[in-house]
């Protein structure tokens, strides 16, 4: 195995997100330095990085510098080109590497991987032309989810088709490319578990995380689950074994719908720190940020241990909308912690930043994040009513 990269040395991170912020924050507390590479500027892991380069990623004489100046690639967004990683790997490892980027980046791919490797996924069908939509709706039943094969995050290129009458409609927006057609699930609850693996191969897997969603962008996450213990274990070892065939050296989420019937199916992988998992900076000894900077390290991982029930709530751009949010009222419970993520834009679907709570049970956690967040903005719209923002206008992850 390589030595592993010390503090002091410089971190390179592609995209310059939240997620790009956190691990940055978590990497300069172990006294690492970080560079962080994406096509914008003064971003969320800009603002925390000891170096920000502005380029496109596939600037192969801007990656390629970037690659000079660090001692390992890591990213926070995982769809960038594939040479890019390419580039970056012919100087410094990254990690995870490009072999897991090429298939978390296309829902074909990712789902084909996990049915080949015996694991419980969404059923689904490739979709290149009309006739084999038709096809595959005739084996899927409706209600069905058609969705981009590529470049897919927050529900968007995805739309829900519940009579036949739709293909017709939905079609020419879909013609062209790669798609998937999946079954619907009606799950009793969507679940998600991150994990993480060291460059020796030790996993270390977060108890599972409940989440909620509105207009298919997280809204709260709260742990425990409320899982029966075969189910807990079960979405541990099924995170357990995707990390291990595809050689995951970092952190990777993976997503679940458990049906009605009790049985988990895997919905989405995330080969990074994933949104469901922030609750893991206030309420573990260690956090999935500084996992991802132990693992790419290639540094023992530390124990995740959870300090108790826990929930978070996302903090979108709405509630910004009859101006600047309530903080002093929604920060009146010492419990709450605030975590913002520097963005100067608040727009309707934008990921601001979020809240976490520990208590002593799970359901109070969440009520008290929920009531923070009520307080920030008390006449803003109800997150689980539809309204002017249109369905898949979120970023990032
Ligand atoms: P995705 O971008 O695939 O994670 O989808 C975003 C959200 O859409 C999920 O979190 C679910 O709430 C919903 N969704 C996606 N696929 C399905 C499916 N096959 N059945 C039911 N709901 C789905």
């Amino acid at each position: 195995m390589e030595s592993p990269i010390l503090p002091g040395s410089v971190l390179g991170v592609l995209g310059s997100g939240q997620l790009g912020r956190m691990f940055a924050i978590a990497a300069r507390r172990l006294g690492y330095r970080v560079h962080v590479l994406s096509p914008d500027d003064d971003t969320p892991t800009g603002q925390v990085a000891d170096l920000e380069i502005r380029a496109a990623y596939d600037d192969l004489d801007a990656v390629a510098a970037f690659a000079r100046g660090v001692s390992v690639v890591t990213f926070e967004f995982e769809n960038v080109p594939a040479v890019t990683t390419e580039v970056a790997a012919r100087y410094v490892p990254v990690r995870p590497g490009g072999q897991v980027l090429h298939t978390t980046q296309n829902r074909l791919r990712e789902k084909s991987f996990l049915r080949a490797a015996g694991l419980p996924v969404t059923p689904f069908w490739p979709v290149r032309s009309r006739p084999e939509l038709q096809q595959a709706i005739a084996q899927a039943g409706l209600p069905a989810i058609l969705k981009t094969a590529d470049w897919g995050y927050d529900g968007k290129g995805q739309v829900r088709l519940e009579h036949s009458d739709d293909v017709e409609r939905v079609w020419p927006r879909f013609a062209g490319g790669e798609a998937i057609l999946e079954r619907f699930v009606d799950f009793a609850c969507e679940l998600s578990v991150v994990a993480a693996r060291a460059a020796d191969g030790t996993i270390l897997t977060y108890p599972p995380t409940r989440n909620s969603h509105s207009r298919h962008i997280l809204d709260v996450s709260v742990t425990p689950a409320g899982l029966t213990p075969q189910q807990a274990d079960e979405a541990a070892e099924i995170a357990r074994q995707i990390v291990t065939r595809l050689e995951v050296v970092g952190v990777l989420c993976v997503e679940f719908f458990l049906d009605r019937q009790g049985q988990l199916l895997v919905n989405e992988l995330a080969p990074r720190p994933h949104n469901s998992g922030h609750w893991t900076i206030d309420g573990c000894t260690t956090c999935q940020f500084e996992q991802q900077v132990r693992a790419v390290c290639g540094l023992p991982l530390g124990a995740i241990r959870p300090h108790g029930p826990a929930a978070m709530a996302n903090l979108l751009g709405d509630l910004w909308q009859d101006g600047a949010p309530l903080w002093q009222a929604a920060l009146s419970d010492p419990d709450v912690k605030l975590h913002l993520y520097g963005k100067a834009e608040p727009r309707p679907g934008r990921k601001m930043g979020l809240f976490t709570v520990l208590a002593s049970t799970p359901e109070k956690a969440e009520q008290k994040v929920r009531a923070a967040r009520q307080r920030l903005s008390p006449h803003a719209t109800d997150p689980h009513t539809p309204h002017r923002l249109a369905l898949g206008a979120g970023e990032g992850t």
